[in-house]
């Protein structure tokens, strides 16, 4: 078995899907990969954005639930995703979000690296950390931000737990990180790989009250796995190790199996294959719903119940 390569996709609940699609395509410049359905929910979007073709390590999905109620970040929960940008394009980007009226906060030093911390319109913490990027990244070429400053996938995650231990030997013992640093209440981990999303850090805040769940609340963090054998052996090790994990669920464009680690945070783990352009060209990718074959008979009820979506940026192959 391999270890964990990294993250693969992170979901969040987002409020109204137009809001969310101008901030992550219009101002982030990450490309609407898929719009389809929540399977289990499918009068709710789900969007994806990523690089050009979404690899795994540049995937944040949604589901925009319009009425929900906002959440309350709080323990047991992922506090933030962190993606990676090149080195020399902070100003380019506090420039682009405060032009698009999104305040950013002071930069902070983490680890080394320069920390641009904001919020996504929902609430939902975002930073951006300046860092090599991986080789694997495809750039948008049709996208609003140029090669040399746009977003190179996910940099890693913030959980804020009440407990770190048993999160913690999760990440070690059963996924193959390594603990490499400890600043504060901040440990981190980091996966075995050198591709991209290779950070989980825990926030260690004992005391400190539970999260609620609602609208800018992340629901879980997925990690990638190479194909569907090994997330099965994963599948098998996790349940030896006493973890209560899900079957095999068909996401259409990868596989999943889900299971809480210690502390309440959801995690999944989700297989590189199909991905995201085995069911529409690159060139078009987004651009129409996609529905799972087993919802396309009610295709006419879903698409009229959905809310329209416009996309405002150039799309060119
Ligand atoms: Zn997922």
């Amino acid at each position: 078995m391999q270890p964990i390569q990294g993250l693969h996709h992170i979901t969040a609940v987002a409020g109204d899907p137009q809001r969310n699609l101008a901030f992550y395509e219009t101002v982030l410049g990450q490309r609407l990969v898929k719009t389809t359905v929540n399977f289990d929910d499918p009068g709710t979007y789900h969007l994806y954005y990523g690089d050009e073709i979404g690899t795994p390590g540049t995937i944040m999905t949604f589901f925009p639930w319009r009425h929900m109620r906002r959440g309350v970040l709080g323990n047991g929960e992922t506090s933030a995703v962190a993606y990676t940008i090149p080195a020399g394009s902070e100003t380019y980007w506090q420039q682009r979000l405060a032009t698009h009226g999104v305040t950013v906060g002071e930069p902070a030093t983490r680890f080394g690296q320069t920390v641009l911390p904001f919020q996504d319109p929902d609430g939902m913490r975002l930073e951006l950390i300046t860092a090599a990027g991986p080789a694997t990244i495809r750039h948008w070429a049709g996208g609003p931000v140029p090669a040399g400053q746009a977003l190179l996938g996910f940099h890693g995650v913030t959980l804020w737990l009440a407990e770190v231990e048993g999160t913690a030997r999760l990440l070690t013992d059963q996924l193959g990180y390594q603990r490499v640093g400890q600043e504060g209440a901040r440990s981190r981990y980091q996966a075995a790989s050198n591709d991209v999303g290779l950070y989980v850090d825990l926030l260690h805040r004992p005391g400190a009250p539970a999260g609620r769940f609602g609208v800018g609340s992340i629901h879980h963090i997925a990690f990638r796995t190479v194909d569907d054998s090994e997330q099965l052996a994963y599948q098998r090790q996790l349940r030896q190790a006493g973890h209560n994990v899900t079957p095999v669920q068909d996401r259409q464009y990868f596989h999943s199996i889900y299971f809480r680690a210690p502390g309440g945070v959801l995690f999944e783990v989700a297989t590189d294959a199909p991905g995201f352009y085995y069911d529409e060209p690159i060139a078009d990718l987004g651009r129409s719903l996609k529905l799972p074959p087993w919802l396309e008979p009610q295709r006419a009820e879903i698409e009229a119940a959905l809310p329209p979506l416009a996309r405002d940026v150039m799309h060119t192959p």
